[in-house]
């Protein structure tokens, strides 16, 4: 018994959108057209709600293996089917820290039998993410590695960076590089700037980061390899990024809602729960991503979902762990920030966040096609909600989005044809 949507409108930014009925057969879409007959499918009426191709979300801390205490894949994948995720990328500083085949292969295995969506591994950058020797690459693409990073940290060495675009290049895969100096950031809790000087404690700068999208960019150009800059967060990163951008360099780029939508104040009511790495900004920082998210120089929105427990997130601000979740939010707030305004439209905000990323990692997914994988979901674009941490699928509480008011509801998410989220 196959699925039909019907009623509903069909916002497809690679194909064809419009007031259409969508039929899922066995895994797959079967049909797309205005109206198509129920026969004995089971009929869902989408009216006044909308199909989106499934999310994809390239940016994801699954914590699995390991640190399961904070989450693990059977949670983590069922809170990105609440955020009408199908397919995430994970970051690979686990215990032990994702460098090997076995731990590819692990986490390949365990999504497959408990996961709530499609997960794909990405491996390190360098052995135990220590910054040192590369990992084998070429082993780990084979075994399932979707791209390369070294995410929580930045690799330091730029011989070794250089030396990692190299290997990566050599088989069209991509490097996903966490963008701080460490010995300029530390392990300090917030932006530089107002607020580290009202709590009296080191801030990290953003020059911090600017230094790193520059070298890397430069990197970039001299290797002709494929950088992606994780979690854009400063106004003088977007703007390297642009003008790189402009000289045919190939760089791409993302940022999360939180960059766009809060500022470092927010330390000052939400304490550990805005603690982040990059750090929360000024807002000129947060108006400078906003503009790059619209005029396209980011290129696709993650959410960086990080959890953490909540004993962690209790301890002092400086002692806190970093990170925030955001798999169960982000689609709420990136309409709320975006598409209420009308500085973007829906179907753009589909190709930020399912079709661009999918193309930037060659996926099979961010579109929605008569033979294609019927990985969607169907959204209330309208609906308003208060966001209840407690309510979350995630193990994780760690949200500054706590309380907040977002319109824009996930009802309903399929992977691959299977209802892996519904609250209709
Ligand atoms: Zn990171």
């Amino acid at each position: 018994m196959g699925i039909l949507f019907q009623n509903g409108v069909l916002v497809n930014p690679d194909g064809l959108s419009g007031k259409m009925d969508v039929l899922c057969e066995d895994g797959m879409i079967a049909a797309i057209a205005p109206q198509l007959p129920a026969k004995d499918h089971r009929v869902i009426d989408a009216a006044g709600k909308t199909i989106l191709p499934g999310l994809v979300d390239v940016h994801v801390h699954l914590r699995d293996p390991g640190l399961t205490e904070k989450e693990d894949i059977a949670t983590g994948t069922s809170a990105a089917a609440a955020g009408g995720v199908t397919t995430l990328l994970c970051m690979p500083n686990t215990r032990p820290v994702c460098d090997s085949v076995e731990t590819v292969s692990y986490i390949m295995d365990k999504a497959a039998s408990v996961g709530s969506a499609r997960v794909l591994p990405i491996a390190a950058v360098t052995v135990g993410q220590h910054g040192q020797a590369l990992t084998d690459f070429s082993a780990l693409r084979r075994a399932g590695a979707a791209a390369f990073s070294d995410d929580g940290v930045p690799v330091m060495n730029a011989a070794v960076m250089r030396a990692a675009l190299l290997a990566a290049k050599a088989m069209d895969a991509v490097v996903i590089a966490h963008e701080e100096d460490g010995f300029m950031v530390g392990n300090r809790a917030c932006n530089e700037g107002k607020i580290s000087e009202k709590l009296g404690i080191p801030g990290r700068p953003s020059i911090a980061e600017d230094i790193m999208v520059m070298r890397d960019v430069m990197l970039a150009e001299e290797t002709g390899a494929r950088v992606h800059i994780a979690h854009v967060s400063t106004k003088g990163a977007a703007e390297i990024i642009r003008k790189a951008k402009a000289r045919g360099i190939a760089v791409t780029a993302e940022t999360c809602p939180q960059y766009f939508m809060m500022t470092e104040n927010l330390l000052l009511e939400k304490g550990t729960m805005a603690r982040v790495n990059p750090p929360l900004r000024t807002e000129t920082d947060r108006r400078a991503i906003l503009e790059a998210v619209c005029d396209g120089t980011i290129d696709c929105i993650v959410t960086d979902h990080a959890p953490h427990c909540a004993a962690e997130k209790a301890r002092p601000l400086t002692q806190a762990p970093s990170g925030m979740v955001g798999l169960e939010t982000s689609f709420a707030a990136c309409v709320s920030a975006l598409v209420q305004p009308g500085l973007m439209t829906l179907e753009a905000l589909a190709a930020k966040m399912s079709t661009i990323p999918a193309a930037l990692f060659g996926l099979d997914a961010g579109t929605l096609r008569v033979g294609g994988r019927a990985d969607l979901v169907l959204v209330d674009p309208q609906e308003q909600w208060v966001v209840d941490p407690a309510a979350f699928r995630s193990k994780a509480r760690n949200t500054p989005f706590g309380g907040m008011r977002l319109t824009g509801r996930v009802k309903m998410t399929l992977c691959g044809g299977k209802i892996t989220f519904q609250d209709l």
